[in-house]
Parts: C-alpha cells; sequence; structure tokens
C-alpha cells in the first residue's frame, strides 16, 4: 500500500476511495463530469476567520482581511467573502462587474493593477470603489481628474516597493525594486509620488500598500516588510507631517501542494507580526496604522481539488511514461508557467503499490502541457480511472484558458455534505458565442 500524501485535513481516505470535505470523488465525478473544480466552501470560510480572527486578536477592530479575488473570481466566492466580513481586492473592471452582480459592496473593494484604464477608473468611481491601490503617477493624475469631475474625494493607497526579494519564484516575487509595480522606496520615488497625492485636492491618501511576493513560507518576510513600511511611515511624517492611516502588508503566505511544504500556522505568523508592529511603532513614535492583509492563494487554494479522467497510458520503453488525463494547462497552466509541484492521486483502489512513475499530462495540442512530472501511480492505472490534483482552488479558473477550444471546468461547491454547482460548466455554444 502507498504512503498517500493527504496534504490538507480536508482530504482523507474510506474504503480505498479519496474523499474530500468528507464526500467521495468518485461519486462526484460521475455526478458532475469531469474535468471538474471542487471547492470545499468551509475551508474557504474557516481560513477567512483564521485570518479576521488572528488580525482582530493582535490589533482589535483596527485591522482589515481582505480577499485577493484574482486567485479566484466568481459570483459565489464574493457572496461567501462578504458574509464572512472581509473585505475584497480585485485588479480589474471584470472582477468589479462579478463582485457586483454578487451584491458586494464595493466600498469594501481595494483596486489595484499597475495599469488601469481611464475606462476602468471611471467604472470604478461611478460604483463607488472604497480605494485605488494607486501604482504610478499616471494613474494617481487619472483617478485625480475622475474624482474631480464628479466632485469627490476618493481614497487611495499607494504601492510602494519595499525592496525585499522574498527568494521565492522569480516569476512571481514583486516586492524588489525592480518591478513592474509600485514605486520604490530606495529610488526616491515612493517619497515624491507621496508628495504629490498629497497635494491632489480629490484624493485623500489613506496609507501606503505593498506586496513582497506570493507563495511565501518565511515569517521573517512580512516582519521585514513591516520594518521597512513603518519607517518610510514615520520618515515621511517626519518630513511632511503626514500620519498614514493604513498599512496594507499585501498577500503571499504560502500553500501546500506537496506533502514537502509546510502547513503555514497563519493565526500564529499574524501574532508575531502584530506584536512586531507594535513594538516598531513605539520606537519610531508613531500611531499604530489600521493593518490590512490581502490574502489570496492561502484562502482557496487547499480548498480546490480538480478530478480528471484517464484518457491513455502511455508506456515508452527506456524513456518514460505518460498518463493522459482529460484537461491540462487550460485548467491548470501552473506548471506549465512556474514549473509548480503538485501531488496527483488516482481517486480508487488506494491500497494498491504506487510502482509506476509518469508525467500527468493534458489533452492540449503543446509539449509542455503537463500538470506534473515523476508522479508515482499505480502501474494498473488505465482509461476510465479518475485521478485528482489537490490545491487547485487558487490561479486555477482565474487562469483557465480555451486554447484548442477547450471548455472550462464548472466549480462544484462541496458543503456539509451537500454540493451545488457555482459555476457551470462551458458549452462549445459558449465557445463561439462571440464569433460573429
Ligand atoms: C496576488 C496579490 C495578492 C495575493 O497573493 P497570494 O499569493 O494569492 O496570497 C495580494 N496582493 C497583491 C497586490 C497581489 O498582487
Amino acid at each position: 500500500m502507498a504512503d498517500i500524501p493527504l496534504i490538507c485535513e480536508n482530504i482523507s481516505v474510506k474504503n480505498n476511495t479519496l474523499y474530500f470535505a468528507g464526500q467521495n470523488t468518485e461519486l462526484l465525478a460521475k455526478r458532475y463530469g469531469t474535468p471538474v473544480y471542487l471547492m470545499d466552501e468551509n475551508r474557504i470560510r474557516e481560513r477567512c476567520r483564521t485570518y479576521l480572527g488572528a488580525l482582530i486578536e493582535a490589533f482589535g477592530g483596527n485591522a482589515k482581511a481582505l480577499y485577493a479575488s484574482k486567485a479566484c473570481s466568481f459570483k459565489r466566492i464574493y457572496e461567501i467573502i462578504k458574509e464572512e466580513g472581509m473585505g475584497v481586492d480585485v485588479v480589474s473592471s471584470g472582477e468589479i462587474r462579478t463582485a457586483l452582480k454578487a451584491g458586494y459592496p464595493l466600498e469594501n473593494a481595494y483596486f489595484h493593477s499597475n495599469n488601469k484604464t481611464d475606462a476602468d477608473i471611471a467604472y470604478a468611481i461611478e460604483n463607488g470603489i472604497g480605494y485605488f491601490v494607486t501604482d504610478n503617477v499616471e494613474e494617481l493624475t487619472a483617478v485625480q481628474n475622475e474624482a474631480a469631475k464628479r466632485g469627490i474625494r476618493q481614497k487611495i493607497l499607494l504601492r510602494i516597493t519595499p525592496g525585499i526579494d522574498p527568494h521565492t519564484y522569480a516569476a512571481v516575487s514583486t516586492g524588489k525594486v525592480d518591478s513592474k509595480f509600485g514605486s520604490a522606496i530606495e529610488t526616491g520615488q515612493a517619497e515624491e509620488i507621496t508628495r504629490m497625492a498629497l497635494q491632489q485636492p480629490n484624493i485623500d491618501l489613506a496609507g501606503f500598500h505593498c506586496h513582497v511576493g506570493s507563495q511565501v513560507f518565511d515569517s521573517d518576510v512580512y516582519l521585514r516588510a513591516a520594518d521597512v513600511m513603518l519607517t518610510f511611515i514615520a520618515d515621511i511624517a517626519a518630513k511632511t507631517g503626514y500620519a498614514a492611516r493604513e498599512l496594507d502588508l499585501g498577500g503571499g503566505y504560502g500553500v501546500r501542494y506537496v506533502a514537502e511544504q509546510p502547513q503555514i500556522d497563519i493565526a500564529e505568523n499574524i501574532r508575531g507580526v502584530g506584536k512586531f508592529i507594535k513594538e516598531e511603532c513605539a520606537q519610531l513614535g508613531i500611531a499604530v496604522p489600521m493593518i490590512a492583509f490581502e490574502p489570496g492563494r492561502s484562502i482557496v487554494a487547499d480548498a480546490g481539488m480538480t478530478v480528471y479522467t484517464v484518457g491513455s497510458v502511455k508506456r515508452i520503453p527506456g524513456y518514460k511514461n505518460y498518463v493522459s488525463v482529460d484537461g491540462g494547462m487550460t485548467d491548470n497552466v501552473r506548471f506549465a508557467m512556474y514549473g509548480s509541484p503538485y501531488t496527483v492521486l488516482p481517486t480508487s483502489g488506494l491500497d494498491r503499490p504506487f510502482d509506476m512513475k509518469c508525467s500527468v499530462v493534458g489533452r492540449c495540442c503543446e509539449s509542455g502541457d503537463i500538470i506534473q512530472n515523476n508522479v508515482p501511480m499505480p502501474s494498473d492505472i488505465k482509461r476510465g480511472d479518475l485521478i485528482a490534483t489537490p490545491t487547485t482552488g487558487a490561479y486555477h479558473y482565474s487562469m483557465a484558458s480555451n486554447y484548442n477550444r477547450i471548455p472550462r471546468p464548472p466549480i462544484v461547491m462541496l458543503n456539509n455534505g451537500d454540493s451545488y454547482v457555482a459555476v457551470r460548466r462551458e458549452t462549445y455554444d459558449d465557445l463561439v458565442s462571440l464569433d460573429m
């Protein structure tokens, strides 16, 4: 019998069958078809409560948890986030539209992105966006102009690059000075844009924002980011008299894709950051600003699992084995983009030895269409069997494509023994519906 890596508490094995959120994945696949994105609603809620609870414990009412909705954006998730009392980050008018459709109150939303068009800015202000997280001078001017036209004062945070390399994958590290995001402290540009923001009559500068990267396991990264940002706030206060009311420390807490990765104790982590911030503020002689975190991945990642049907098993003697599934880079592009690790498991017969190594690959016409290499699998795996990839709740549906005109899978929510479709499966007619 194989040693099954049950990498999250919501994964279990009963009668040698894989269960997710307490439900039989084989039965779910039969009912909803494959490929299918399963999402554990209780796990999402539990993660929201962990963040919010820890922040309130550390900072009292003077804290906010925001869900970075680019991780997985669909109507139902905004309803859940609203019910859990969290704010959201959005990065486009499309995400704003989705949040509005869900009845999400936009005054609790923060609008990110390094390039918001004039149309985006107008749409966001028209719909009462809470904050812009302003990236650059052009955006600052455009938001000022739009706010002036409407006779309002628009709250913003300025996105600052603290110059920290979180030592994760280069492709997802954003807090370094050389970044397309934000204004760097080191170059003086952060101070420049702050002075400029303070002079705009229709801009209410609420504070500052930074985001050091993604899939960060080292809590030290957040302490260093807080240190740099609080020092910047104190420096600006000394030079201009401006006291920042809010400090948003970004998202990026890591999650477990494979057994070798740790499971972060988020509450413990935030406790540590809280203690550090309070001490640092006292030392710098500044008031503790309202602290925000904006997790995306760690809210939804391990609430997700994708189930596929195997189509072929190809053994190339002297080379390797390929197991092809009915999805691939269209529903999970993360190995192709970042070389991300994944666990892949058969959903039944889990008492068999995993006596074969294989590459689990998709159905797209692209050799890079790989879910994972070097996956242990029972050697009698065959066409029609099901296999599952855990930890696919973040950056899977939201990065899904129609490459090769493959319809996107549905999102099926699992909740206390029940299940329901939150996003239906795309049809072939959906795919041609835009063609004139
Ligand atoms: C992507 C992003 C997040 C969320 O990052 P996770 O790794 O998903 O937690 C938060 N803030 C900003 C600015 C981001 O770009």
